[in-house]
């Protein structure tokens, strides 16, 4: 018997020995290994950088000063349109949004991107969104007049500009850091010998806030969620500003990637806000309107349902503090996981304009729902929403009167 363990024994030890031990330089080491991979491969996309006072075009990467250029540019050319401050960052850079629609009595729709710095599919979106919604209202279009009737709309395309800057890395070695993910603040230690930049923005509102990641206060991870709720200047302004708003209509939060339209919770499994048959409904419409403009397939569900839980998610806190009619967190393309992060220029504008029409359905069921009061208590545990609940129901036309009635019945039981 003792013969036939030991090379058992033996196989043990071997297996130990071979376990990689991932030191800090190794693993800045194979990131730059696989950064400079990717780079390879997706050189025909990454030209040169493009010049600066060079107008913004949609459908390219642009750096911050760029996009911001675009923003004051328009903001002067354009009236019902302001650029507004909506907080600040750990450098001390100023976080910047375009305001359609200036009257302050108006609840608000906040559109906001680049929370995530190397999700630049999404901040393209954002200056999109930008671009897209001001020429219609320079053009007098009906769709816009009608949403700021209603709203005032703001849309912040790069959430976090210090990590936006430190993907592009443009002094020093272009695209060194394309897929650094958090902000840029200070180091900070765990155990005296690991020490990391940077904050995950999107772990560090304060909603089921938990600073540990994996059972660990590790700085050095990718999802590190900062020692405190708010710990970072991001964070922090922002949410002050949201909630300096007299009254929040809609927030969308744009990430990439994975073709999703999420509603909450995020932080907890099949757990979801009272709005959620209503979230629901809205996004079974979305996604049919994207489908049938261009055949791309978007999923809806929750974060924790489809992805994986994220406590301290800036969905989740706007959801239960500012209660607004809809919240979404958007994963725009691609749908793959390789290079996921890297959208060929060619897809920008489709994978942008297919965004703006799911942001136009919300936004139109939202002046539909205005006229019925809703009140948010608490966190329900429900079922997961399946689609078969809506399916089930008898098909209603929505331009008959009774359907809002229908509708109302459906979503009290
Ligand atoms: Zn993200």
């Amino acid at each position: 018997m003792r013969f036939e363990l030991f090379p058992l024994f033996l196989g043990s030890i071997h297996l130990i020995k071979s376990l990689p031990v991932v030191d800090d330089a190794l693993r800045q080491k194979r990131e730059k290994e696989r950064n400079e991979a990717i780079y390879a491969q997706f050189e025909s996309i990454f030209p040169a950088l493009p010049p600066k006072n060079v107008p913004l075009q949609p459908g390219d990467y642009y750096s911050l000063r760029q996009i911001e250029n675009f923003m004051y540019q328009l903001a002067e050319t354009h009236a019902n349109t302001t650029v507004i401050t909506v907080g600040r960052s750990e450098q001390n850079r100023e976080i910047l949004g375009v305001q359609l629609g200036i009257d302050e009595t108006k609840p608000y729709v906040v559109i906001d991107a680049g929370i995530h710095a190397r999700e630049w599919s999404a901040i393209h979106v954002g200056y999109y969104l930008i671009e897209r919604y001001s020429k219609l209202l320079e053009s007098k279009d009906a769709m816009i007049s009608r949403f700021l009737s209603h709203f005032n709309l703001v849309i912040v395309p790069v959430l976090n500009p210090d990590g936006y800057i430190y993907t592009r890395d443009e002094v020093t070695e272009p695209f060194k850091h394309r897929l650094w993910r958090k902000n840029r603040s200070t180091m900070r230690c765990f155990s005296r010998i690991r020490c990391c930049e940077g904050v995950d923005l999107n772990r560090n509102w304060d909603l089921a806030f938990t600073a540990k990641t994996d059972g660990v206060e590790d700085p050095c991870s990718d999802v590190y969620p900062g020692p405190k709720p708010f710990s970072e200047a991001e964070t922090r302004t922002y949410s002050e500003w949201l909630r300096s708003l007299p009254k929040l209509e809609a927030y969308f939060t744009l990430h990439s990637h994975g073709q999703l339209w999420l509603y909450p919770y995020a932080y907890a499994k099949e757990t979801y806000p009272k709005s959620i048959e209503r979230a629901v409904y809205v996004s079974e419409k979305v996604v049919e309107a994207i489908y049938r403009y261009n055949g791309t397939r978007y999923y809806h569900g929750s974060p924790a349902d489809m992805l994986y839980t994220s406590p301290g998610s800036s969905m989740d806190w706007v959801q239960r503090e500012l209660n607004p009619k809809f919240a979404f967190t958007i994963e725009v393309r691609p749908l793959t996981k390789e290079y996921g992060f890297i959208l060929e220029k060619s897809l920008l504008i489709p994978a942008s304009e297919e965004i703006f029409i799911g942001i136009n359905v919300v936004l139109e069921e939202s002046i539909r729902f205005r006229q019925f009061p809703y009140q948010f208590t608490g966190t329900t545990q429900r079922p997961r929403p399946r689609v078969e609940m809506l399916e089930q129901k008898d098909p209603v036309d929505p331009s008959d009167e009774k359907f809002d009635e229908a509708w109302m019945k459906w979503i009290d039981s």
